[in-house]
């Protein structure tokens, strides 16, 4: 990562959360609610652990005005405490200075979310980023989620770019199969973190 080259990058993506803010969510308390309203629908238990994989159940089954209701549910969790909002500096700082790191000057950014498009826009501008961000791909904008590769796929084909021409940001382990599955490099924001803290000592 120490020899990334930002010099060919077209598109830079972020994750969101953990990645550009630490958002406040009482997830366990989402993921009851879901549970909840998954049972009452189809009368069979999806245990949401991870949310992503009950909504595909719900994709499959072709069930988009109960997919809405549920990134309403989403939505509404995610919403709750935005403005406890923590900022990641070092993220911040590099989208905001981003020619001190050799990224083009005509260079873009994009954000890669599963959360939802409210919540994603409320923290960029809490960030004070949101005119920065060129693209926003968030949970309502694909039906396959990460780390399948169809979010960094429809950013590619948003761009019309070379798959090398990019990069993405996350910092979970989810991401970076995210990236693996779509051909596009992947790295954890804690080097990109280390990178902003090196300059900048
Ligand atoms: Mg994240």
């Amino acid at each position: 990562m120490n020899n990334i080259s930002f010099t060919e990058k077209k598109v830079i993506i972020f994750d969101l959360d953990g990645t550009i803010v630490n958002l406040i969510v009482d997830w366990m308390a989402l993921k009851e609610n879901l549970v909840e309203k998954y049972r009452e629908i189809y009368k069979e238990q999806c245990d949401f652990k991870r949310i992503s994989i009950c909504l595909e159940k719900i994709v499959e089954k072709n069930d988009e005005n109960i997919l809405e209701n549920f990134f309403g549910v989403i939505r509404h969790y995610e919403l709750e405490n935005i403005r406890d909002t923590q900022l990641i500096e070092e993220t911040i700082f590099f989208i905001k200075s981003k020619e001190l790191f050799g990224v083009k000057n005509n260079a873009k950014f994009a954000i890669l979310s599963l959360n939802v498009r409210d919540t994603i826009i409320q923290a960029l501008v809490l960030a004070n980023i949101h005119d920065k961000i060129e693209l926003i791909i968030g949970r309502e904008d694909v039906r396959k989620w990460k780390p399948a590769p169809e979010g960094l796929i429809k950013i590619q084909n948003y761009f019309k770019i070379k798959k090398e021409e990019m990069v993405y940001f996350g910092d979970l382990e989810n991401d970076l199969l995210t990236g693996e599955n779509a051909g596009i490099d992947a790295y954890l924001i804690d080097d990109l973190i280390n990178l902003v803290k090196k300059r900048n000592l």
